[in-house]
């Protein structure tokens, strides 16, 4: 599987620190962005911490499950494989946060995805969000676990009102919260042509889905040109928190 990607973050322009993270790397197919929260530094903390364990544990699952003997599900490999590294991060960030009262409270969003066995595996906590563009739909793959989304199912409130909601950065789930931490999980056959964006809420808050459609829509050769449009949109929009996203593009 051939594929074309690139990361980007920026500080945006209100903020001092860029509590973002991200994972872009073609070898093992892992991409991922994570938007850490916490005072005194501890977002980018939990953020970094937890795309290095996920790299890592990745890294480390694969290598294992390539020995000869060991027998897994191809499809399920890859969710497992991310999944339980989402777990192992979450676990870590918990620690840390235990044991440095500097980072109580600290956590973070993760949405990431692996590629293999001509699969997508996604694994997704909180409200960084991933979009897939196919055959001109483009869509979240992703369910933002966020208190805005909860009362937008429920019919509660509008999705206008959503974007706009004083609570609308209240999110529902973490890593670094709870050590029984559910991760959404999925598993999607890719398709040549695919493109997917992940991005943190500094992009998805500040520039609406018609518009990253569009942008997707329209890409070159490069994708880091549309990445860099799309941050320059975050900011004229405001650029009210960090910016911060992945893209990748399916060839074959
Ligand atoms: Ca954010």
């Amino acid at each position: 599987m051939r594929v074309v990607s690139c990361g980007l973050t920026d500080v945006g322009l209100k903020r001092e620190g860029n509590e973002d993270s991200l994972i872009c790397l073609d070898d093992p197919g892992l991409y991922a962005v994570a938007d850490g929260m916490g005072g005194h530094a501890a977002g980018e903390v939990a953020s970094q911490t937890a795309v290095a364990v996920v790299a890592d544990s990745v890294r480390q699952a694969l290598a294992q499950a390539a020995q000869p003997g060991t027998v897994l599900e191809p499809g399920q490999r890859h969710v497992q494989v991310l999944e339980q590294s989402v777990l192992q991060a979450n676990q870590r960030i918990c620690t840390l946060s235990q044991e440095n009262p500097s980072y109580g409270g600290m956590g973070t969003t993760f949405s990431g995805l692996l590629l293999g066995d001509g699969r997508a595996a996604i694994a997704h906590v909180g409200d960084s969000r991933i979009y897939l563009l196919r055959d001109g739909d483009f869509s979240a793959v992703t369910n933002d676990h966020s208190w805005v989304n909860e009362q937008l199912q429920r019919h509660v409130i509008t999705a206008e009102e959503a974007r706009t909601h004083r609570w609308r950065n209240v999110i529902t789930r973490a890593l670094g919260n709870r050590l029984d931490l559910e991760v959404d999980t999925d598993s999607l056959v890719l398709r040549p042509g695919d493109v997917f964006l992940l991005c943190s809420d500094g992009l998805s808050g500040m520039v609406p889905d018609t518009a990253l459609a569009k942008a997707l829509k329209t890409m070159g050769e490069d994708p880091l040109d549309t990445a860099h449009d799309l941050v320059d949109q975050a900011k004229d929009a405001g650029g009210d928190d960090n910016i911060t996203l992945v893209i990748l593009r399916v060839l074959e």
